[in-house]
């Protein structure tokens, strides 16, 4: 029997849209298991994966049988109340943090939970501040020195207005060629941005004020864009989550801060968590300004949620 390779671009439950290397689409269903070592109970395909499928003989419809290695994926842990894990996208090559300087107000914390949980994942990540057009010359140069502050660790910053155009090329140029994520709170502009990148598109668009509404957001699965300009972006409610990663021990978390990870290397003590420890090298790169200040008491408060607080009244008493 044919095999046929392609991508799959949308999953509702047992069925899963495949676009066919030919750029047919076929609807399939799975046969065989495809697990992700050590975690159980995990649904077997995702939006993303690249896969080998098999035509039913006389129909439209395809079996997939087999599922090429994942370059990545962003997972949903199992919780006690949903005991499955869930891939929600697989061969996500970077991911995108829509933020604004106001209307919302983007907090910096939102930033780096959404960093933290790219680096877990290998996926680089890129800042982009939105709605540039409504600032006034303080914000525009809060913006700005948030920009210097993120470069400063080597994570590329972009300023744009998605309503108005602005620097939609830098985003455009990033986008060519890959696959992206999208991800950021209610109402920053991410379906204003995706129906610019992409006129026709047209996803609906919400307003601030009716944020709480239900129905807003149409997609209610996961789903691959192509946007004519030779970028893949999915789109999942369940992109949603991200940024929630839960570290398992403490010393693994400064691995996904670069900037300490770095830095942390020059510590007395190798499993220094830069808290409490003498010798520290990251609390003098701090005190230094070497590493940004707004960083390190988010990694305190990733650490120790509400007691980060009680630390940092501690160092800097
Ligand atoms: P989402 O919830 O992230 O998808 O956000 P939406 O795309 O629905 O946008 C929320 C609101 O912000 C809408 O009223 C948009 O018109 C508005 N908006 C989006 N981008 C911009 C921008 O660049 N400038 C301004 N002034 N408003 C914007
Ligand atoms: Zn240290």
């Amino acid at each position: 029997m044919d095999k046929l390779k392609g991508v799959v671009v949308k999953t509702t439950g047992s069925w899963h849209t495949v676009k066919l290397n030919s750029g047919k689409l076929m609807d399939c269903t799975v046969r065989g298991k495809f697990r992700i070592k050590g975690i159980r109970n995990t649904n077997p395909i995702a939006v993303g994966d690249v896969v080998t499928v098999e035509q039913n003989p006389n129909e439209s419809t395809g079996v997939i049988v087999d599922l090429d290695q994942r370059k990545s994926y962003i997972i949903r842990k199992a919780t006690k109340l949903s005991k499955q894990a869930h891939i929600i996208a697989s061969n996500i090559d970077q991911v995108f943090v829509l933020a604004a300087i106001t209307e919302p107000e983007t907090p910096l914390m939102f930033i780096d939970r959404v960093l933290v949980t790219a680096e877990s994942y290998r996926i680089p990540a890129i800042i982009v501040f939105n709605k540039m057009d409504i600032l006034d010359e303080d914000q525009k140069e809060l913006a700005e020195a948030y920009k210097y502050l993120y470069e400063s660790i080597e994570y590329p910053v972009m300023l744009i207005s998605a309503a108005r155009g602005l620097n939609l090329d830098q985003i455009k140029a990033k986008m060519k060629n890959t696959t992206s994520v999208i991800v950021g709170q209610s109402g920053v502009g991410k379906s204003t941005l995706l129906n610019k990148l992409q006129p026709g598109l047209e996803l609906k668009i919400g307003d601030i004020s009716d944020a709480h509404q239900q129905g807003k957001h149409t997609t209610t699965f996961a789903e691959m864009h192509e946007l004519d300009f030779g970028a893949k972006i999915i789109d999942t409610p369940g992109i949603r989550s991200f940024g929630l990663v839960e570290v398992e021990r403490e010393e693994e978390l400064s691995h996904f801060f670069p900037e300490i990870f770095k830095v942390g290397q020059n510590c007395k003590f190798h499993n220094c968590t830069h808290i409490h420890e003498p010798g520290c090298a990251v609390k003098d790169a701090v005190e230094n300004n070497e590493i940004p200040f707004t960083r390190y008491e988010n990694y305190l408060t990733i650490m120790k949620g509400d007691e980060g607080d009680k630390y940092r009244k501690d160092i800097y008493a």
